[in-house]
């Protein structure tokens, strides 16, 4: 049985990243701090023998027992709020947290998989972002330490992959949604539908005319598993390439709601926001025979009913 070590595993994406490695057989490590991750989300798989946790501080020491085949580094603050909240954390666990991973891995001669972002396209001028594009960060303004830690992470990774020869993958996940998402993390979609299931005011950020394109849970989890078995050690974009405005989309959530009282107002757009966000994802279909299969509206359907489960 290959064995797996998967941080962030209490997260939104970790813990369907442990379901999907579970389903395929794998035996798997789960590690946390739960800084804004959540032991709920993977709780129903503490009875299998298949399945370790161990509460750990990424940034700090790793060690695990045993053999290693792959690890998957997940364990990031990753919403605006959450980054913005806890800037030193995000910087560390992306640089020390990622450089702790690389030398378990050398060490157990394991293939590393690190979680990117379209982040290190910042507001990009390059439209839809292909991989090639160095992108248009601001290193200092306020989501400078999430996507600072991220380009450091791919530096970092890359220099692993030359210099020791270690087997590296490098996804650029963009904008992805689904169950176990935290419903106040701040993103635009937990941030909508629980407005609108609470009739509360639904928040949209400037005039809402900035897009994203935003992927379901499962096919991002599918290109992932595909990346990690390639051979490709260059950064690939998994995501949905189809664009949506945040306005659009807020309207979207409150049809879901016939009943809601709540009304769309604008508030301030936060700094350095990117007015645009979609992927070129022609490497993920060349390479992996890969592309999102789950259409909005049934993605939402599915987030719709788990938020409506966890807010009554
Ligand atoms: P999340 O907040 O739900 O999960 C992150 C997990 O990492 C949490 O369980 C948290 O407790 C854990 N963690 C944070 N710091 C840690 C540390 N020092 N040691 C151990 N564990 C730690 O976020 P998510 O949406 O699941 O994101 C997971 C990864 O994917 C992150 O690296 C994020 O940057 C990346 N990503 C996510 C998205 C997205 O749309 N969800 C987009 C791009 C990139
Ligand atoms: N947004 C919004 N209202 C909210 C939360 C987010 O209008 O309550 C906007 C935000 O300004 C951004 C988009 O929705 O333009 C996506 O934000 P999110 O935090 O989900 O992810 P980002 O792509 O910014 O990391």
């Amino acid at each position: 049985m290959k064995r797996v070590l998967i941080t962030g595993a209490a997260g939104f994406l970790g813990s369907h990243l442990c379901d999907k490695f579970i389903k395929e057989g794998y035996h798997v490590i789960g590690m946390d701090n739960l800084l804004t991750g959540s032991l709920s989300n993977i709780e129903h798989l503490f009875p299998l023998k298949q399945f370790e946790y161990y509460h750990c501080d990424v940034s700090k020491f790793v060690h695990v027992p045993g053999e290693l085949d792959y690890i998957l580094h997940f364990a990031s603050p990753a919403s605006p709020i959450d980054y913005l909240k806890m800037p030193i954390q995000t910087l560390k666990v992306g640089s020390l947290g990622t450089h702790n991973l690389l030398g378990l891995a050398k060490a157990k001669s394991a293939r590393i998989l690190v979680a990117s972002t379209s982040e290190v396209y910042g507001d990009p001028l390059v439209h839809p972002q292909t991989e090639e594009y160095w992108g248009n960060v601001n290193p200092i303004g306020p989501r400078g330490v999430y996507d600072e830690a991220k380009r450091f992470q791919e530096a970092i990774t890359m220099a692993y992959h030359t210099f020791h020869g270690l087997e590296t993958r490098i996804v650029r996940i963009f904008n992805t949604y689904g169950p176990r998402m935290r419903v106040n993390d701040g993103r635009a979609l937990p941030a909508f539908f629980s407005q609108a299931i609470r009739n509360e005011d639904i928040t949209v950020f400037g005039d809402g005319s900035q897009t994203r394109s935003f992927c379901y849970v499962s096919d991002l989890v599918e290109g992932i598993y595909r990346l990690l078995l390639s051979d490709y050690h260059l950064p690939v974009n998994i995501g949905n390439p189809v664009e949506i405005t945040i306005k659009e989309i807020a309207e979207e959530v409150l049809r879901y709601v016939p009943g809601s009282t709540s009304k769309i107002i604008h508030v301030d757009l936060p700094k350095d926001d990117p007015k645009k966000r979609r992927p070129d994802i022609t490497k993920a279909k060349e390479l992996l025979n890969w592309e999102p299969n789950i259409d909005r509206q049934a993605g939402l359907d599915v987030t719709f009913e788990y938020f409506k489960e966890v807010l009554s």
